[in-house]
């Protein structure tokens, strides 16, 4: 089978590997669309401090079940799946309070182990999410990057009234956009970005103000207006000090950045608003609802999507997506 492998930090390759065998509990399935994410990129340029090489990359994946390990029930062949990367030891700290995306023992298929840029992927058959009819199989690997969305506001309660603020009209800021406007209600939602495209493209996917903050500094821009909730979707360090000196007092920051480097940030800046953090990483079960918000339309991921590729243009589809932001979102892959 083709598989996207990186072989060591910078070098990608489109390699023949053996078909692997689904070991007990597992399924085998062959990938039909697969979506890029910026930790792909991550991983090909060695920026990422989880994976190990060799790797085939890829953690947004669709496709159909075409083999079972012992222990999985057979009829689960055919099945049309999306497949959640999070594995899990399911019985650490983390995993007893249903918080696996936080195992100690965790595992993010497509990073510490073997991902779906590839012909065929194996996966524990609990991972392998049955679509309904009603999400096409071109959409399909968009599922999980709306679970990140789902999960980070999860913590952060979005109620209608309240004024949202996300940082970023990157793709993981768009379906935040999304899932405020179309699951929660949320009636006024401001994104800021130093892109005009990306600005644009937030509009079209439900926000109703947005900032470019490129020249003049967004604080100037909003006229007094507090923000109640605040995404980070732009993961920048210091995007932090300037959200709790935005945001309203009694506000929820949620953060979704893996940056190295240092924020700086007072007690006080956090203390006097009585600000609440919250941090989210990848999902914790949420694959059933991102699913059921597809099914009822209250999200549309069609929206994201700026290119499709063959598998064997992952070269030039990679690139693309990372030095192109303005015209470029969501890329996804065919495998057929
Ligand atoms: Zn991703
Ligand atoms: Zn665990």
């Amino acid at each position: 089978m083709k598989s996207v492998v990186i072989e060591q930090p910078g070098e990608l390759v489109l390699a023949d590997r053996p078909l692997p065998a689904p070991a007990a509990g597992e399924v085998r399935v062959k990938v039909q669309f697969a979506s890029i994410c910026g930790s792909d990129v991550h991983i090909w340029h060695g920026h990422n401090p989880f994976a190990k090489y060799p790797r085939v990359i890829g953690h947004e994946f669709f496709g159909l079940i075409d083999a079972v390990g012992d222990g999985v029930d057979a009829s689960r062949v055919g099945e049309r799946v999306a497949v959640d990367p999070v594995v899990s030891c399911g019985h650490c700290y983390p995993c007893s309070i249903g918080r696996p995306n936080v195992c100690k023992e965790l595992q993010v298929i497509g990073v510490h182990r073997d991902g779906g840029f590839s012909e065929f992927a194996v996966a524990p058959a609990k991972n392998a999410f049955t679509l309904p009819a009603s999400i096409p199989d071109k959409l399909a690997s968009l599922v999980e990057p709306f679970t990140i969305a789902a999960n980070i506001t999860a913590f952060l309660k979005p109620q209608p009234n309240d004024i949202a603020l996300i940082y970023g009209a990157g793709p993981m800021g768009l379906t935040a956009i999304q899932v405020l406007k179309g699951v929660y209600g949320v009636e006024q939602v401001l994104v800021v970005d130093r892109l005009p495209e990306r600005l644009a493209l937030a509009q079209d996917n439900g926000a109703d103000r947005v900032f470019n903050n490129s020249d003049i500094p967004l604080a100037a821009q909003l006229e007094g207006v507090q923000p109640t909730l605040i995404i980070d979707a732009a993961c920048h360090p210091s995007i932090l000090a300037e959200s709790a000196a935005l945001a309203s007092p009694a506000a929820r920051i949620g953060l979704l950045g893996f940056s190295g480097e240092p924020c700086s940030i007072t007690q006080q800046a956090l203390t006097s608003k009585e600000l609440s953090l919250f941090t989210s990483r990848l999902n914790s079960n949420r694959f059933p609802q991102v699913i059921e918000w597809m099914e009822k339309g209250l999200i549309q991921p069609e929206k994201l999507v700026t290119h499709y590729f063959p598998l064997a243009e992952i070269e030039r589809a990679m690139t693309l997506f990372e030095k192109d932001p303005r015209t470029c979102c969501k890329v996804i892959l065919h495998m057929g």
